[in-house]
């Protein structure tokens, strides 16, 4: 007989392992309840999704459609697609033969991994004997082999009470925590590669991002703004029933300002000061509890780990969470491919024409704070913030 794979294992992220049991359930369930919404809306039709602690089974024909959102959802660790049966000895070795009679390319070699929960007649072990036993001496032609150590093939058997699941694939999720399950934090986003990584890098946590933009005006390019609508949409397919809101600020007269009454080297960092300012004002607003940056050590002259703390100097409350920090670019850039955002991160865009020739690495404290009293900063982050757009991007508002 044909085998048809019928159903999903989920496996919850190992993190939500280590919590105690209440909190543990609480997430676990949350992320069934967003599972369940998503397929729905994909209109991905399934039987049923059960809990049970640590791992979720969803009963569907559409395992390929499911694998495919399951891959985006948060607090998923890994998950296997599977062919459901009942947990009659018999019977597993039944499906198992005709799937490796399907799948196993002659001269493979094989283990058999079986996983058990409640009363049986068999332990685990008699099952992974039983069923490579009846592998071998039903598809002698293939001449297959046993090898513990270092398989070809895993043929996975997942028993729990009455039920058996059996699989060969184990696909990785992204892991991390429940959508929501942690606070809400103002993300930076420049239309570049790294900030929207970094936003990533906190939704998986569990934090809800608000979206901060600053158009540059003049400095900047008009294809930005388009960019980072595009950017924050990609984003919310990792996060489809929550809306996200951003907000639009301009920042082209402070950076103009900026430019025509202070020392030109200081240009980046009085710049990044005035965008910190007005996050901070906007975290307070939106109860988010930091800010976040695409920064990282030494990428651009106003991300060395000195004028880092210059400008962080600038916020008086709200922490500045950096999670690229330590990133090598191949690494935000190969996590921007996974993501989805990376393709429109690297579309063509000029760069901010305010940055100096020779901007400081080293900028000196006290000469920025002087810097700085020869411009209105209480004024222009008000006028930012009067002045600023705020709109809510919705999954499935566009082409995603
Ligand atoms: P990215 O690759 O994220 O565009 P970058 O490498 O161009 O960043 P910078 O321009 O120094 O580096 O920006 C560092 C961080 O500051 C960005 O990751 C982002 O969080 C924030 N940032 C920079 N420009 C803007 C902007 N116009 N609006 C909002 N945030 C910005
Ligand atoms: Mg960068």
């Amino acid at each position: 007989m044909p085998v048809k794979y019928n159903a999903i294992i989920i496996r919850f992220g190992s993190e939500i392992g280590t919590k105690s049991p209440r909190v543990k359930v609480r997430y676990e369930k949350s992320i069934c309840d967003y599972i369940r919404r998503l397929l729905e809306h994909h209109s991905v039709s399934f039987e049923k999704l059960e809990y049970t602690y640590g791992r979720a089974y969803l009963f569907t024909n559409e395992t390929s459609e499911a694998s495919e959102l399951l891959t985006r959802v948060f607090g998923i660790s890994s998950f296997s697609p599977a062919i459901s049966t009942t947990s009659d000895i018999d019977q597993i070795a039944d499906v198992c033969v005709s799937l490796a009679k399907e799948e196993f390319i002659p001269n493979a070699t094989f283990a058999v991994r079986c996983r058990r929960v409640g009363t049986h007649p068999y332990t685990s072990l008699d099952v992974n004997r039983i069923v490579g036993e009846r592998i071998l001496s039903s598809l002698k032609d293939l001449n297959l082999k046993v090898d513990l150590e270092n398989p070809m093939y895993t043929m996975g058997i997942e028993i729990r009470e009455d039920k058996a699941f059996i699989f060969l694939e184990t696909i990785e999720g992204p892991g991390g925590f429940p959508i929501g399950s942690q606070g809400r934090v103002v993300c930076l986003i420049s239309g570049g590669i790294d900030s929207p990584v970094a936003a990533w890098l906190m939704m998986r946590r569990g934090c809800i991002p608000v979206f901060l933009h600053f158009d540059l005006g003049d400095f900047g390019d008009k294809r930005t703004r388009d960019k980072v609508t595009r950017l924050v949409r990609k984003l919310s397919e990792w996060m489809f029933n929550t809306p996200l809101r951003v907000y639009i600020v301009p920042h082209g007269e402070n950076l103009q300002e900026i430019k025509d009454k202070c020392m030109d080297n200081l240009t980046c960092v009085l710049c990044k000061r005035v965008m910190y300012r007005v996050a901070e004002r906007i975290a307070e607003m939106e109860g988010a509890v930091a800010i976040v940056t695409g920064e990282a050590i030494g990428e651009q002259a106003s991300q060395t780990l000195h004028n880092l703390a210059v400008i962080e100097e600038a916020t008086k409350g709200v922490p500045v969470i950096r999670p690229l920090v330590t990133f090598e670019k191949v690494e935000t850039e190969r996590l921007a491919r996974r993501i989805g955002t990376y393709e429109i991160s690297a579309e063509e865009e000029k760069g901010c024409a305010a940055a100096p020739k020779r901007p400081s690495t080293r900028a000196r404290m006290g000469v920025v704070l002087k810097e700085e009293q020869k411009l209105d900063i209480e004024r222009m982050v008000e006028i930012a913030l009067e002045r600023a757009e705020k709109f809510e991007i919705k999954y499935g508002n566009g082409d995603n």
